[in-house]
């Protein structure tokens, strides 16, 4: 028995969700009094760092057939790791990747499926987890009734934390035999960026900004903070800025350190994505604007105003 934790990449490096997925898995084990395993595939970093979160055995497999992302593929990949590593919880983080494998384990091992986790389990026999629900707006806890458990956490949620491990590095071979049901055709990545969800700071403007022309002051405040930015929804829909910028509750879900809402008003379907955030910061000029009420601070005032200032603040304060 272990806990087996996938350890996600971006070409080849490993991404900061995973870090804290391994230190969530070890924490688990020691908890179940068991070893934390870990499964990279076609990782180019040096795998043995995750002994430094808590990793026992990282299984490293290399294959060409996943060099593009196939959930199918790759879940059938941990599954061989899982049955190698003879591990009876599955810990993921709850990326875009995450969400698109962590069912499909769960068909693969007819194990409890337990998405959103939001802290360290509460018990371990039975096995109960908390989770985020409805939108962030409340919580359910989980037991697993199940013989095997898959575990997808909120990337940035729990934090990552140092545990020993012997971070050994050892060769998996794995050919797939999952029929190809869909192939990646083209990949169009946004470039430069950090990735909305891996983000720490994001600098992010709704419709108050009046047009896609204003965005330089948003850019320049996130430049300062080495943030990411983001929109609200229909300043993507009129393709003011692309829609991968999206964040709410029909698009991306984000919980970075600091969330900067300018010209934002706060409805409900925002709020969903980004209330997870550590801390929110509104800048509005309507002081009954609803986003101010799930703020940690406030500004009223205009944005064109508030936000170049704010930037040379910033700047200034760095510069000393
Ligand atoms: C099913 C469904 C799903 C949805 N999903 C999402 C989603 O995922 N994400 C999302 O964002 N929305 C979503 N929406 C839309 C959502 O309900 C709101 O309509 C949207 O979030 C409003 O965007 P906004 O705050 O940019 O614009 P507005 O509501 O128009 O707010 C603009 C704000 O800017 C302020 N402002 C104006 N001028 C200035 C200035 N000079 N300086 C400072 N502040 C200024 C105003 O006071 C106002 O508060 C969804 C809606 C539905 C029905």
């Amino acid at each position: 028995m272990s806990v087996l934790v996938f350890i996600e990449n971006w070409d080849g490096k490993l991404k900061k969700a995973s870090y804290e997925a391994a230190s969530y898995g070890a924490r688990l084990a020691a908890k179940l009094g068991v070893q934390a395993h870990a499964v990279v595939i076609n990782v180019a970093d040096d795998a043995s760092v995750l002994g430094k979160y808590g990793i026992d055995t990282v299984y490293a497999i290399e294959s060409n057939e996943l060099s593009s992302f196939n959930n199918y593929k790759m879940a059938e990949a941990i599954t061989t790791a899982a049955k190698e590593s003879g591990a009876k919880v599955l810990v993921l983080s709850g990326t875009f990747t995450g969400k698109m494998i962590a069912p499909l384990l769960a068909v693969h091992h007819k194990a409890a499926l337990i998405t959103n986790a939001v802290a360290d389990p509460e018990s371990t026999s039975p096995l109960k987890v908390k989770r985020s629900a409805f939108s962030n707006k409340g919580y359910v806890y989980y037991e697993s009734l199940a013989e095997t458990a898959i575990i997808s956490i909120v990337p940035n949620a729990l934090g990552i934390t140092e545990h020993s491990g012997k971070g050994e590095v050892k060769k998996l071979d794995f050919t797939p035999t999952t029929p190809v049901q869909v192939e990646v055709v083209e990949i169009d990545r946004a470039k430069g960026k950090i990735p909305l969800p891996e983000a720490e700071i994001v600098v992010s403007a709704g419709r108050g900004l009046k047009g896609p022309e204003n965005w330089g002051m948003i850019e320049e405040l996130a430049e300062v903070l080495g943030a990411s930015t983001a929109c609200s929804k229909p300043v993507s829909d009129m393709h003011w800025r692309p829609h991968s910028e999206h964040v709410g509750q029909t698009g991306i879900t984000i919980n970075p350190q600091l969330y900067i809402a300018v010209g934002i008003s706060g409805a409900i379907q925002h709020l969903a994505g980004v209330s997870g955030s550590k801390t929110i910061v509104v800048i509005n000029s309507d002081p009954e604007a609803p986003f101010f009420k799930a703020a940690d601070y406030g500004v009223v005032g205009d944005a064109f105003k508030v936000v170049p200032a704010l930037t040379e603040a910033i700047r200034k304060y760095k510069a000393q």
